[in-house]
């Protein structure tokens, strides 16, 4: 069968050249003899596919050396525990409300901090980004969090908060390697790789190496201690070897093409394409304010519900999948992460003209 183009939030596509690369060592891996999925852990060969693995995303995103780079497991959900339970000092932390991940970091927090919400957009059905500059952060917060891409509603910081020195922790689930950044200014970063590096199963931490402590209340689990983790190399248990092979492969491929400087001047072409389509569109409105658009979900509407249907069924038989929005919001929502491509776009912008003539 042929293969659809896959506007799916995630897991999500990803590049086709790594999947093929993949199929090709699927069976035996270089000269082992065996699948990267049957080999231990603490063989050589492992140990060089997660060392290779973490140079590569340090390069991609410059990392600098006071920060470590962990491959866990328990997606960014389990981060929403691990990041209070470890970066607790004052028992205080300020959490932005942008979405419903962004919501539920918070709500987890709160089982063991003294939480302060700083903002919230939910009356507007988290479709901005707040004034950030209105802001008022308490000076012995922990820690400040944000969900820098807010994967359901399609908004986007563009700027960072000024958090007057606080630390700053990112989930970046849905826009890590979409488009450069500057690690100096966080404290911690984390991303469950399904959405812009590879399969579900890995998580992506970078955290500043003097917030791995052990400052953890005493009943913290080993699983969700840092500590153990960077002591480890991320290999204190069995890490989830063939994804992280899987998100090597990523790495690889997009250093290989430019690393990403190269990536987001490619994510923001395929952005313009759709977002100029939407504006002058008469049938389908974009639900994002202009200024706090996703480059990486890009959400829109007819404002009727049959018509969402309609389209959402016809793009499927036309080979245009996964466009139904979360169901929290409803609507539709194209992903269009690193591995979709300009011609993915292309297309879906075409089919939704032609749609548009005929329902309008
Ligand atoms: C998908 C997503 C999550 C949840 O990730 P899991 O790996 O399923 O726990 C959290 N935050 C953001 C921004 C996401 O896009």
């Amino acid at each position: 069968m042929k293969r659809v183009v896959n506007f799916s939030a995630g897991p999500a596509i990803l590049p086709e050249a790594v999947l093929k690369q993949a199929a090709e060592e699927l069976f035996v891996y270089k000269n082992t003899g065996m699948s990267v999925m049957e080999m231990s852990h603490r063989s050589q060969d492992f140990k060089n596919i997660i060392t290779d693995a973490e140079a590569n995303l340090r390069k991609l995103l410059n990392v600098p050396d006071n920060y470590k780079i962990l491959f866990l497991q328990g997606g960014a959900n389990t981060q929403f525990s691990m990041i209070p339970l470890n970066l607790m000092k004052n028992k205080k932390a300020d959490y932005l409300t942008t979405g419903s991940w962004a919501k539920k970091a918070l709500k987890e927090a709160k089982k063991y901090l003294d939480v302060n919400e700083v903002c919230s957009s939910e009356d507007k059905m988290f479709s901005y980004i707040p004034d950030l500059n209105k802001l008022q952060f308490d000076p012995k917060a922990d820690y400040v969090h944000i969900c820098e891409n807010n994967t359901i509603y399609g908004t986007k910081y563009h700027e960072l908060p000024d958090t007057k020195g606080i630390d700053l922790v990112s989930d970046m689930s849905s826009c890590i390697l979409s488009e450069p950044i500057d690690i100096s200014k966080y404290a911690l970063i984390y991303a469950g790789a399904q959405k812009n590096i590879g399969p579900a199963g890995t998580t992506i931490v970078i955290i500043r190496k003097d917030l791995i402590t052990e400052n953890y209340p005493d009943y913290t689990p080993l699983m969700l201690q840092y500590k153990i983790h960077a002591d480890k190399d991320s290999m204190y248990n069995t890490p989830p070897t063939y994804g992280i092979y899987m998100c090597g492969l990523v790495f690889k491929h997009l250093l290989n093409n430019g690393g990403v400087e190269a990536i987001y001047e490619h994510n923001k072409q395929k952005a313009a394409l759709l977002y100029d389509y939407l504006d002058q569109s008469k049938l389908f409105k974009p639900t994002v304010v202009k200024k706090d658009r996703s480059l990486m979900n890009v959400t829109f509407n007819t404002g009727n519900e049959e018509l969402n249907k309609k389209f959402i069924e016809l793009a499927k038989n036309n080979g245009f999948v996964n466009l139904k929005g979360h169901r929290s919001v409803g609507g539709m929502r194209a992903s269009i992460y690193n591995a979709m491509p300009l011609d993915g776009v292309k297309a879906l912008v075409e089919f939704m003209r032609k749609f548009e003539e005929e329902n309008l």
